[in-house]
Order: C-alpha cells, then structure tokens, then sequence
C-alpha cells in the first residue's frame, strides 16, 4: 500500500513534467490501493499566487486525477515545522549560526581562489572542546543541521538503484533561514513523514536534496520513505524541454483540442514502457505499471506520437 504525493509550488501552471511524476505517483497509489495526497508547497509568499493554485487544481480536474485526504497547504503548517527546529537543536542536532551574508560571500571567494568547492567551514558547529565566536550584536542567526562529516549517504533509488554521496559533499546546510521561515528540504521531510508518505516518485533534478533530506529524516527518528527519482523529459536534441518544442502547460493541451486520454498515455510512455505496448487505457495503467520499470535515461518529448496517439482515441 503505497502513500503516494504531488507536491507542486504554485508559481505557475501545471507543467506536463509535472503532471508525468503526479501520474507516476497516482498509479502506484491506486494500484496498490494506498493513497495519493496533494501538498501545496506555498511557503514562497512571494513567488505564490492564487490563479497559480487554481490552474493547477484545473488541470487535474480536467485530466480526471483525483486526491485522497484533505489538501495540506504547508502556509498553515509553519507551527509544526517551528517545533520541529526547536527539537534539534535541543537535541544537539542543530545549531545556530551567526555568520553574516558579507562573512559567507568573502568564504565563498576564498575556497573558490583554491579551487574548492564552496561550503560553509562550521564556525559555529558546537564541538566537544571549541570555543565558539562570541555572538555578534543584532545579527539574526539561521540555523543549520548538523551534517555528518565523513562517510556516505546511501540510499536506493528505485530507478537509479543505488545512490552514494561523500558526505564531504554535503555541509552544515541551514534548515531556518534568519526570519525564522524554515527550507524546502526541511518542510518537504517534515511533511512526507508527518503524511505518512511511503513512496516519493519526483524528478531526478531533486537528487541532491535527497540526500540532505535523508540527514534530516535521520536526525529526527522518522522512516525514511522509497525513492523514484525520474529522469527529465529532453527536447529532440537531447536539451530542456522549452515551449518551443511543444506546449509545457497541460490546459494547452485541452485548448488544443487533445483528450485527456491521450495525453496520460503520452506521459505515461514517456520514461516507462511495457514491452512494444503504445496504447494504454487507464485501466492498463493501473493494472501494469510498476515505478521500477520506469526508464534510467531522460525521454524525449515527440510531437508526432502524441499526434499518432491522438489520432487512436
Ligand atoms: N515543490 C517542489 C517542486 O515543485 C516539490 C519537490 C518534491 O516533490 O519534493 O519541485
């Protein structure tokens, strides 16, 4: 029984990638007769806005996906996430770190003259034995987690299969900035644990953040979900899907005149396959589609199948 989620940032339409890893996670829920929750990841203020959030929930009304659960909205959320914090660093886990924007840029500089990698060198990490720099006056402290120092994060990605990461590539990342308003990686771990997500199916851009989120989820004790990290959707020529290539709004595809239909069994196919099978009715779907099947290299968005497959409904 896999709790599944789609978690978009209304910053905008529902993009067809989007609507591909949401179908993903869709199927594998109501295949294994689990539950497929929709989490709106508006903590952004800025970025927000209300059509946004509309058009997204538009497209899935229109493609006929439906969620289980109330819709969380992490916005009502903050409370949970500010408990959280302040669990860490009781516990040791987490720490506040007073280093100015002006500190961190001049670091910055000087690890890239010698050719580092810039990450933050631990200043304020609390160690048995070091003398911590005396607070600063009227700085406002983030706060970080405490990342481990040597080692390896491992985990296995249902696609890639295993994923290692030096922890050397990882440092003390901060999970609250200085207003208080916690991260995207630390929302995003607090949620898939406190929904009770067993199954996280998202683009592989997020690989990275797996691992930091992995630290997190370790730091607190909670289980830590499978992983299905998809490969992106590439243009013809192998580069980032732009709207030159094709529509990147699903409500295009509608003003366009396709079916929804067809445009699931587009998506559908683009990254996983069932041998040489092209049309799949959403029955199909469910019956055969498993996320270990999905595909290890990026798809490439082609006009002339969706044509082919629109022609078929
Ligand atoms: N809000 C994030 C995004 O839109 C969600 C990423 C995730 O699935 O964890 O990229």
């Amino acid at each position: 029984m896999a709790v599944t989620r789609f978690a978009p940032s209304p910053t905008g339409y529902l993009h067809i990638g989007g609507l591909r890893t949401a179908l993903y996670s869709y199927l594998w829920a109501r295949k294994t007769k689990g539950q497929f929750r929709l989490r709106i990841e508006d903590t952004d203020t800025q970025r927000n806005n209300e059509d946004a959030m509309k058009a997204i929930l538009e497209a899935f009304e229109w493609v006929g996906m439906d969620f289980d659960g109330e819709v969380e909205y992490q916005s009502k959320r903050l409370d949970i996430y500010k408990e959280y914090i302040q669990k860490l660093l009781d516990e040791g886990n987490a720490y506040y770190c007073y280093m100015t924007k002006e500190e961190l840029d001049a670091l910055r500089e000087k690890q890239m003259a010698n050719k580092q990698t810039p990450r933050y060198d631990g200043t304020w990490r609390p160690e048995e034995g070091k003398t911590l720099p005396l607070i600063p006056e009227g700085v406002e402290p983030v706060v970080r987690i405490k990342a481990p120092k040597e080692g390896m994060i491992t985990f296995i990605d249902g696609v890639k299969s295993i994923m290692n990461f030096n922890c050397s590539e990882v440092d003390d990342f901060v999970i609250a900035r200085s207003n208080g308003m916690p991260t995207y990686n630390f929302v995003v771990t607090i949620d898939d644990a406190l929904m009770g997500i067993t199954d996280v199916i998202r683009g592989d851009d997020h690989l990275t953040n797996t691992a930091k989120q992995i630290i997190i989820y370790e730091a607190l004790g909670f289980n830590i979900p499978k992983f299905y990290h998809v490969p992106m959707i590439n243009n013809p020529q192998g580069k980032k899907l732009s709207k030159r290539d094709g529509a990147l709004d699903v409500m295009e595809y509608k003003r366009q005149g396709f079916l929804p239909e067809t445009l699931l069994n587009f998506l559908v196919r683009l990254g996983w396959s069932h041998g040489d099978q092209e049309i799949f009715s959403m029955e199909e779907m469910l019956e055969l589609f498993d996320p270990s099947n999905i595909n290890k290299s990026a798809s490439s968005y082609n006009e002339e199948k969706l044509l082919w497959l629109n022609s078929h409904y």
